[in-house]
């Protein structure tokens, strides 16, 4: 079996296509050293030996000769010799897998130095500062990475030296401070470990090996992985590459490149980079680097081979590439190639501007834009008419606007956001420890750090709103505070900051949703030539529709007439219809209703002309459109003490009485639905008459309305015939009055698991199915949509269930309910029309599972109908 794969040289083994086996870092690595782009030889180590080794605990037999020839191989490649004493060869190992994980997992450089080999690079190089500033820099990861020891040992120590000299940067240490330290490091090396610092090079090796296969199941790449919904059995693969150094003074550097702008999609090249420095100095974002543009003053020979490289890379990949590279005494070479990073916008820009250059066609280009990331583009920015009090400006790491309360560590924005709060988290930089805080967070703010730090690469991949590298501020995590200016702000007061253009700002300030680019038009509206699912709206108000329909909705899947009935000018109608325990006094009531909602109804067929309409008749228990019953026993303690009227008295009593009847111990198994229909039919009646009003009187204005009236919570034929049955009577004697003949539709919701499970018989009735998944998931799992909030959390937190059932459809049990639904009410019917319209219709997974199991549309809330349009389109390339 082969575990390693050479890369570099003119024995290459890989390529881009085994990213699986190689991890994306050593196929594409392979892939630029095919490209003839120049790379330090190397090989990696495959994730299949991850796999093994985290299984069984050792290493599949032959990995270690095979590792002992790719060496050699090196040797031969480079002319130096690994461990040597005169011209070592020093390797980095660093990990990678199938998808970049930036940051997650571990990395040692200049591996293979010792006591002796430090002599040796010195001498070779002829730069003895050189030679032991790089063995202080091993020393310290080897120990972090590898022997698990706290990197602030080594940081303090080197602080304090620094302090001692009265120097401020590292490069102002000499060649005898730095021996110095690295006495002083190995010794805590000893006192930590209780074992010397390991002098022979392939031991280092294997130890560097193991460590980076082990990172793969450290705490951080676990969250990262939930996250990411990244499947842990993949594994990671280990790249084995000879050293290049940007540290080697002033010819010589290192940097990071995106090939088109990753904020904003701008198709420029686009980065960063130091002089006399090590990647990591970077990424880490001690120094803050200079812009690349500058590079073509610096080293022109330089710049214009990464510009040439970095060309050829999207050329090849057409997409748009993050690259490293560092230059060594004048010499360029690339460290990585991968898919850059990008915010919602710049996805966008960069597959629209990419179709248009040829280099992709318009199916390659939506499947370059996430169904998430279109959420982003419609998340909030600062109202332009605000007057924002702007503190500090810092660098626009990730756009958007947040609003929130100040925190300081990412366990308290996490425990701030369980409990619903939203925080701002403010750290000197984040690192990859931060990651679950930073997802908790609204918004990210970072002292130091670029744009390619870990909290702008971060941020930018969560869609999260961040300000980085805002150096004005000083943070005391002592007091709890931070500076700036003369403003100190404490833990938990309010903050915004602005994403998009890096200011931080004292309080809360107005955000408003940015409408849809016309680049996003241009996706979506390709997105519609390719889908076949039709995309609706969960909309029960002219306005909601208006918007949903601008967002593409193609009508309304869902209207929840229950939401009508909150309006304060019917609220009091609507409780004396519910107060009313003779039908008499209930039908007044009613009748004092129906012009209200024949209102209503005309406004959302006017909103929606020209396309479907499903309006569902009244749903929750009545008890909810009563005030609560402590509100009321306060005002009847409120009338007794003002020796009120006995009238008025009366009124409340009654009132609670009637709360008190119409209390249920299980509510959404009780008394609502279409039961409210068969207990009551003149509410039915009454919406009934009121919708077909509403389309008649639009019939006569020359509008087409084809109504559809959906009965909800449906478990048993029966049901459905009475209720269809009096709202017939209604809708055929409404037509007979005003002499016109409507097409119209009577459907039901499927949200229980009777009414799935018999929709054939259903289906004899239904002229249409509506999947209600809210309920239906409620009552698959037996798990209370209302209580959930109480166990679910830890559900997910320990593995039980993977998503949030309410969030993302359970596609094996309640998918399978919703199969059976659609195969039984087909069978009856074949042309039946079947949508979903709980809250799955708007999450992309579920879109996907909708197309596959043949609904005819989704239905979700207007914002998620960009969403839903682009996932609908995804399900079918
Ligand atoms: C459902 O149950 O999925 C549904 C759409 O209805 P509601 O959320 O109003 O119960
Ligand atoms: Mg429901």
């Amino acid at each position: 079996n082969k575990f390693v794969y050479l890369f570099g040289n003119d024995e290459t083994e890989g390529k881009n296509s085994m990213k699986d086996l190689l991890g994306g870092k050593g196929a594409n690595l392979a892939e630029m050293s095919n490209l003839e782009i120049p790379v330090p030889v190397g090989f990696t180590i495959t994730t299949e030996v991850c796999t093994l080794y985290l299984k069984d605990e050792h290493y599949p037999a032959g990995l270690e000769g095979q590792i002992d020839n790719a060496i050699k191989e090196l040797e031969r490649t480079t002319g130096k010799r690994f461990g040597d004493l005169n011209n070592p060869l020093l390797l980095s190992v660093r990990s990678g897998a199938r998808v970049s994980m930036p940051g997650m997992m571990d990395t040692v450089l200049n591996l293979g130095l010792n006591d002796s080999s430090v002599v040796g690079l010195a001498n070779k190089t002829g730069n003895d500062r050189f030679a032991y500033d790089s063995y202080r820099r091993f020393l310290t990861m080897f120990a972090d990475v590898v022997l698990g020891i706290e990197h602030e040992k080594f940081e303090s120590t080197l602080t304090a030296k620094k302090k001692d000299k009265g120097v401020k940067q590292d490069t102002d240490l000499d060649v005898d401070d730095l021996k110095g330290l690295v006495e002083k490091f190995k010794g805590i090396i000893k006192e930590e470990t209780g074992k010397d610092f390991p002098q022979e090079a392939r031991e280092q090796l294997q130890m560097a090996i193991d460590a980076v296969f082990g990172s793969w199941n450290n705490q951080r790449a676990i969250t990262y992985r939930r996250l990411n919904a990244i499947p842990g059995k993949w594994g990671t693969a280990v790249n084995v590459q000879s050293m290049v150094y940007g540290n080697m003074g002033d010819t010589s550097g290192t940097g990071v490149a995106f090939t088109r702008d990753p904020a904003t999609g701008e198709k420029r090249f686009f980065g960063e980079y130091l002089i006399n420095a090590q990647g990591e100095d970077v990424v880490a974002g001690i120094r803050t680097p200079q812009p690349i543009k500058t590079l073509k003053n610096n080293m022109p020979e330089v710049y214009n081979q990464l510009v040439d490289i970095y060309m050829k890379l999207e050329d090849h990949f057409r997409d748009m590439q993050d690259i490293e590279f560092t230059i060594e005494k004048g010499k360029l070479f690339m460290l990585q190639t991968r898919t850059g990073k990008r915010t919602a916008a710049a996805a966008i820009k960069i597959a629209t501007d990419m179709v248009e250059e040829g280099l992709i066609d318009k199916e390659t280009a939506l499947t370059r834009v996430e169904p998430a990331q279109v959420d982003r583009l419609l998340h909030p920015n600062i109202d332009p008419d605000a007057t924002p009090d702007v503190i500090a400006n810092g660098l626009p790491a990730s756009p958007g606007a947040a609003v929130g309360e100040v925190v300081f560590t990412a366990e308290h924005a996490e425990e701030r956001a369980k409990k619903g709060e939203k925080t701002i988290l403010v750290r000197a930089e984040t690192s990859p420890e931060d990651i679950g805080g930073m997802n908790a967070a609204e918004g990210i703010l970072t002292v130091r750090g670029g744009m390619t730090s870990h909290a702008a690469v971060v941020a930018r991949g969560m869609g999260k709103p961040c300000v980085a590298g805002c150096g004005e501020i000083v943070i005391d995590m002592k007091e709890k505070n931070f500076h700036v200016g003369e403003h100190t702000i404490n833990e938990g007061d309010m903050i915004s900051i602005d994403g998009s253009t890096g200011d931080v700002i004292l309080g809360e300030v107005e955000l408003i949703l940015p409408g849809v680019s016309s680049e996003l038009e241009q996706i979506l509206s390709w997105a519609d030539e390719v889908r076949t699912l039709k995309v609706r709206t969960n909309a029960d108000t002219p306005h909601d529709a208006k918007v949903a329909r601008d967002f593409g909705a193609e009508g309304i899947g869902l209207c929840r007439t229950e939401h009508m009935f909150f309006g304060e000018d019917r609220i009091p109608a609507v409780r004396e219809m519910i107060m009313a325990e003779e039908i008499d006094v209930r039908k007044a009531a009613l009748k004092k209703l129906l012009p209200m909602q024949r209102e209503d109804f005309i406004g959302i067929f006017r909103a929606m002309e020209g396309y479907p309409v499903t309006i569902r008749l009244l749903d929750p228990p009545l008890h909810e459109f009563l005030p609560n019953h402590e509100e009321a026993i306060e005002k009847l303690a409120e009338l007794n003490a003002s020796d009120a009227p006995q009238t008025e008295l009366d009124r409340v009593k009654k009132v609670i009485g009637r709360i008190e009847y119409l209390k249920e111990m299980n509510p959404m198994l009780g008394h609502r639905g279409c039961r409210l229909g068969i207990t009551y039919p003149e509410i039915y009646e009454m919406q009934a008459q009121a919708i077909i009003e509403a389309a008649c009187e639009l019939t006569k204005e020359g509008m087409t309305i084809v109504p559809e009236i959906m009965i909800p919570l449906i478990s048993n034929i029966e049901e459905l015939e009475f209720v269809k049955r009096h709202v017939i009577k209604v809708v055929e004697a409404v037509m007979e009055e005003k002499s016109i003949k409507l097409d119209y539709m009577i459907g039901t919701m499927i949200e229980l698991p009777r009414a799935a499970l018999t929709a054939d018989q259903i289906a004899k009735e239904a002229e249409f199915f509506s999947f209600g998944t809210n309920d239906l998931t409620q009552t698959t799992f037996g798990f209370s949509r209302d209580d959930a909030g109480k166990f679910l959390p830890f559900y997910l937190e320990s593995g039980i269930l993977e998503d949030d059932p309410f969030a993302v459809l359970d596609q094996e049990g309640v998918g399978q309910l919703v199969k059976i639904g659609i195969e039984k009410g087909r069978a009856t019917r074949p042309d039946i029309k079947i949508g979903i319209c709980g809250e799955h219709g708007g999450e992309p997974k579920s879109v996907k599972f909708g197309h596959n199991v043949g609904l005819n549309y989704v239905s979700c809330s207007p914002f998620r109908v960009p969403i839903a349009r682009l996932a609908a389109a995804h399900a079918v390339i």
